[in-house]
C-alpha cells in the first residue's frame, strides 16, 4: 500500500516535472544548462509540500486533542505565521494569524491550531476564504460560544507585479457565534490582537 502511494507520487512528480520544463523552454529558458537541470524536479517537489493540505483533514490533525473545560476565558493564539499561494496567480502570500475563540465546553490543543492553519494554508488560496475557513473549523471541532479569525498578509502578486503596493497589507476578519453578535466581545479579541506593524 505504501509502496504503491510512493510509486503514484513519483509518477505525479516526473509529470509534474515534465510541466515546469516546458514552462521553462516557454519563457526562452534552456533547460538543460547546468543550474536548470534539476529545477523541474525541484518545482514539482516544492509544489507537493506547498499544496500539501489538501490531503489533510483537520480531525485527524487535531487527533483527539480536545479537552473539557469549565473556564469560559477568551483563548488567544496571536502571529502565527503562515505561508500560502493565490489561486489567481500561484504567487506567495504570507503574514500573520490571529485566533480568538470563546469556548462552551472544549478547548483545543494550542500547538493544533497553527497546523489547522497550515492546512487550510497550503492549498491555492484567496486570503478572504483561508480566513473563513479556519474559523469554521475551530468552531465546529470545538463547540465554542465564538470565534475570531483575523489575518494580515502581504501578496507577492501585489507587490511584484502590476499595481506594485509594495507596502500594502491585506487585512481579512472572521466573526463567528458571539465573536459576531457580541461588539464587546469582538472588541475585547480586536484590542488584544491588535499589533503593532507586522513584518516591521
Ligand atoms: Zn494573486
Amino acid at each position: 500500500m505504501k509502496q504503491s502511494r510512493k510509486a503514484a507520487d513519483k509518477l505525479n512528480t516526473r509529470e509534474f516535472a515534465g510541466l515546469v520544463e516546458r514552462q521553462l523552454r516557454m519563457i526562452g529558458e534552456d533547460p538543460a544548462r547546468d543550474g536548470l537541470r534539476k529545477t523541474p524536479e525541484r518545482v514539482a517537489k516544492a509544489f507537493a509540500e506547498l499544496t500539501c493540505g489538501y490531503a489533510q483533514n483537520p480531525r485527524a490533525v487535531v487527533n483527539g486533542a480536545l479537552f473539557k473545560v469549565k473556564s469560559d476565558e477568551m483563548v488567544i493564539v496571536r502571529d502565527i505565521d503562515f505561508y500560502s499561494l493565490c489561486e489567481h496567480h500561484l504567487l506567495p502570500f504570507f503574514g500573520k494569524c490571529h485566533i480568538g475563540y470563546l469556548p462552551k465546553e472544549h478547548v483545543i490543543g494550542l500547538s493544533k491550531l497553527p497546523r489547522l492553519v497550515d492546512l487550510y494554508a497550503r492549498r491555492l488560496q484567496v486570503q478572504e476564504r483561508l480566513t473563513t475557513q479556519i474559523a469554521q473549523t475551530v468552531l465546529a471541532l470545538t463547540g465554542a460560544q465564538g470565534v475570531g479569525v483575523v489575518i494580515e498578509a502581504q501578496h507577492l502578486c501585489m507587490q511584484m507585479r502590476g499595481v506594485e503596493k509594495q507596502s500594502s497589507i491585506a487585512l481579512t476578519s472572521s466573526m463567528l457565534g458571539i465573536f459576531r453578535d457580541d461588539s464587546r466581545t469582538r472588541s475585547e479579541f480586536l484590542s488584544l490582537v491588535r499589533t503593532k506593524q507586522m513584518c516591521a
